[in-house]
């Protein structure tokens, strides 16, 4: 089931359309060149878990791109109206227990890119993926794959739109593709200058148990720096925020691959599949803690 809402100013909550006939023109430039941006939030007990959030993010990524996107009480207003019309539409005891928002907002049809203020924006709410769900609790086998690019390409090359959340997903599902193909579930990106990256749809955590002079334990939970290019992940500034609370502390990359290896453990983060432990990287087992797995679960989930 799959509820779509367009953001269109004639409708100021938004307007409800049939997600499984025609919708979008041939012509709109997310289907032919993936020109626009969009966000993915899990929805949860009621709440889109970090709207405000995503809103911001999804405003900086359509600046990146040049894109005049509609403002942010347009799209609260048509994901509320989605996320009713989802409710309403399940049956009673059936409602999926975690779904997907998304927010998407193209350059709109060739033919009226300069005359179009907004393109074309809408939200859609549909069950989350089993797999996801599953892989928190079996953690993921990961592949160390390199991106191609180094890891000062997105200060010197700024049209490669690093850091933005573009349409432009080809390369990072292809990646995935050929992660499964190798017998892998996931892909941890690094730079051709040997950083750690992101994964396809995720930001890098690890974490690190050690002893003070006096003997206490210290946790140490790091990611890799932003300057990489990589996108300012939402469940990764979340977690951050509430580890710090707990009294970790917190580091900013660089990360290399030996720095994965040494780690207590390691975790792919995003918004959706919220916190997954890496098992092996490139067929070698690596360290998993069982205990940190669950405190930063706690974290993530009482995050809203
Ligand atoms: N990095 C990439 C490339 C992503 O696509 C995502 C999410 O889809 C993330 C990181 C994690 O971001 P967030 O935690 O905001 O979902």
């Amino acid at each position: 089931m799959t509820v779509l809402v367009f953001v269109d100013p004639a409708h100021p909550d938004g307007r409800l359309a049939d997600p499984l006939s025609p919708q979008l023109s041939v012509l709109d430039q997310g289907l032919t060149r993936g020109d626009g941006v969009f966000e993915s939030a899990l929805y949860k007990g009621g709440s889109v878990r970090k709207l405000e959030m995503h809103l911001a993010r999804l405003a900086v990524s359509a600046e990146t791109l040049d894109l005049t996107i509609p403002p942010a009480d347009a799209w609260r207003a048509a994901v509320k109206t989605a996320v009713e019309e989802y409710d309403a539409a399940a049956r009673p005891g059936e409602e999926p227990a975690e779904s997907v928002v998304k927010l998407i907002a193209t350059r709109g049809p060739e033919s009226s890119a300069a005359g179009s203020p907004h393109g074309t924006a809408w939200v859609t709410v549909s069950p989350a993926p089993a797999l996801g769900q599953r892989q928190r609790e079996t953690g993921v086998d990961v592949l160390l794959l390199d991106r191609g690019y180094d890891s000062t390409v997105a200060e010197r090359a700024p049209w490669l739109l690093m850091g933005a959340k573009t349409l432009s997903y080809a390369v990072n599902m292809a990646a995935l593709r050929y992660a499964r193909a190798q017998g892998a579930d996931d892909v941890i990106f690094t730079s051709s200058d040997g950083r750690v990256l992101e994964g396809p749809t995720s930001t890098v955590l690890l974490a690190t148990r050690m002893q003070d002079a006096d003997g206490n334990e210290v946790k140490r939970l790091i990611t890799p720096t932003l300057e990489t290019g990589i996108l300012p992940g939402t469940t990764q500034g979340a977690i951050f925020a509430a580890a710090q609370e707990a009294g970790w502390e917190l580091g900013y990359g660089p990360v290399v691959p030996s720095d994965l290896r040494a780690a207590t453990a390691v975790w792919l983060v995003s918004s959706v599949r919220l916190l997954t432990p890496v098992n092996s990287l490139d067929g070698e087992a690596i360290g998993t803690d069982a205990e940190l797995t669950a405190e930063l679960t706690a974290m993530v989930n009482r995050v809203s």
